[in-house]
C-alpha cells in the first residue's frame, strides 16, 4: 500500500501561521495514501489547530496546503468543495459531532447526498447506507439506521462519525483525538477499524493524539509538536523507541504505560513539576521548550533550533541544539522532511 503514483500523493504543507496567537508556526507535513501520520503533543501544542487548518475550518494566515501538488483554494468554488470532500475530519467528541435530533440514517444520507454518492434511486441510497455501516462494523445495518445518536454507545457513535466521513469518499481523514473520549476498553477497536479502512480504502490518515504510546501502535510516522512547532519526527518505531528530543523523552516518560494504549490521563497535563506548555501569544525565545528542558544550554534561550537529521535511521530528525555537532546532514528549516 505504500506505492502509488505520485499524482495520488496528498501533499500538504504549512509554512507559516502568523496570527496574533502563534498557534502554529513553521509546521509542515505530508500525508500519503495508505499511511498514518501521528501528530503528538500536549493540549495547547497546536495540533488541533493544524487539523482544523488542513480541514479548512479556519482560514490560514500564511503558508500553503497542497493536494496532489496543487495549492488549495482558501474558500468557495468547486475546487474548495472538492478539497473539502477529499479531506474529511473526525472529531474527538462523537456526542457533539452528531446532531441529537436526527437519526443515523439522516446523518449518513446527508453526507452521501452532499457529496453526490447517494446514487439515483432510493434503492441505491439504501444500499449505500448499508454499505457505510457495514464498513464501520455496525452490523446488521438495519439495527442502527433508524436509531438516534443517544441510543448508541460512545464507540458506536464514533463509528457513525467515521461512516459519515466515508460517505464523502475521501482520500484523507483528519482524526483529532478520535479515541480519547472513549472507554479505554474500546479504543483499540476503533483504532483497528481506522487502520483497516486505511488499508482497504487506501486512505491517508492524520492521527492527532496526546498519547504517544498509541502513535507507536497505530502510526507509520510520528511527528511531535511543542508550543506550535514540530520538534521531532521520523518513523514511529524510531521516534518512540529512541526518542531524541528532550520533550519527546518527557512525553514518553510521562505516559502511564508505554506498552499499552494509555489511559486518558495526560500525565504532563497534571503538571508534575515540569511546568506547563508556554503561552502561544508570547512564546519563549530560542527553543520554545527551554524553560522546561533539563538539558538546556545557553544558546537554547536565544537561538531557534533547526531541524537536524540524527541517528542512523533515515528520516529521523529533531529540532534541538544537542544534536548540532553530531549532525550528519542538516536540513533547511521549513522544508518537508517526510
Ligand atoms: Fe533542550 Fe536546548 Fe534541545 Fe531545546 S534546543 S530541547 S532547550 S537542549
Ligand atoms: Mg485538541
Amino acid at each position: 500500500t505504500k506505492h502509488f503514483p505520485v499524482r495520488r500523493r496528498l501533499r500538504q504543507l504549512f509554512t507559516r501561521e502568523q496570527n496574533a496567537v502563534h498557534a502554529v508556526d513553521d509546521v509542515n507535513l505530508t500525508l500519503r495514501r495508505g499511511q498514518v501520520v501521528a501528530l503528538v503533543g500536549e493540549s495547547g501544542s497546536g495540533k488541533s489547530t493544524v487539523a482544523r487548518l488542513l480541514a479548512q475550518l479556519y482560514p490560514r494566515t500564511g503558508g500553503d496546503i497542497r493536494l496532489h501538488g496543487e495549492t488549495t483554494k482558501v474558500k468557495g468554488g468547486s475546487a474548495f468543495r472538492s478539497y473539502a470532500a477529499r479531506v474529511q475530519m473526525i472529531f474527538q467528541d462523537p456526542f457533539a459531532s452528531l446532531n441529537p435530533v436526527h437519526t443515523i440514517r439522516y446523518h449518513l444520507s446527508r453526507s452521501l447526498k452532499i457529496h453526490h454518492n447517494a446514487g439515483k434511486t432510493d434503492e441505491d441510497l439504501e444500499n449505500a447506507l448499508r454499505d457505510l455501516l457495514t464498513r464501520v462494523s455496525l452490523t446488521p445495518p438495519e439495527r442502527y439506521l433508524d436509531k438516534f445518536p443517544h441510543e448508541l454507545s460512545g464507540g458506536q457513535r464514533q463509528r457513525v462519525a467515521i461512516a459519515r466521513a466515508l460517505g464523502a469518499n475521501p482520500e484523507a481523514l483528519l482524526a483529532d483525538e478520535p479515541v480519547s473520549m472513549l472507554d479505554v476498553s474500546i479504543r483499540l477497536g476503533v483504532l483497528n477499524l481506522l487502520r483497516d479502512l486505511k488499508e482497504r480504502l487506501n486512505l491517508a490518515i492524520l492521527y492527532i493524539t496526546h498519547d504517544i504510546a498509541s502513535a507507536r501502535y497505530f502510526a507509520d510516522e510520528t511527528l511531535v509538536m511543542y508550543a506550535g512547532r514540530m520538534v521531532e519526527g521520523g518513523d514511529s518505531e524510531t521516534v518512540t523507541q529512541t526518542p531524541a528530543h528532550p520533550y519527546t523523552r518527557l512525553l514518553i516518560d510521562s505516559a502511564p504505560d508505554p506498552d499499552r494504549l494509555a489511559g486518558d490521563v495526560n500525565a504532563l497535563e497534571e503538571d508534575r513539576g515540569n511546568g506547563e506548555p508556554p503561552s502561544l501569544i508570547r512564546p519563549p525565545s530560542g527553543c520554545r521548550f527551554h524553560p522546561r528542558c533539563p538539558m538546556a544550554m545557553n544558546r537554547c534561550t536565544t537561538d531557534l533550533p533547526v531541524r537536524l537529521e540524527i541517528g542512523d535511521k533515515p528520516g529521523h530528525w529533531a529540532a534541538c541544539w544537542l544534536y548540532d555537532e553530531a549532525t550528519v546532514a542538516a536540513s533547511t528549516p521549513g522544508e518537508a522532511v517526510a
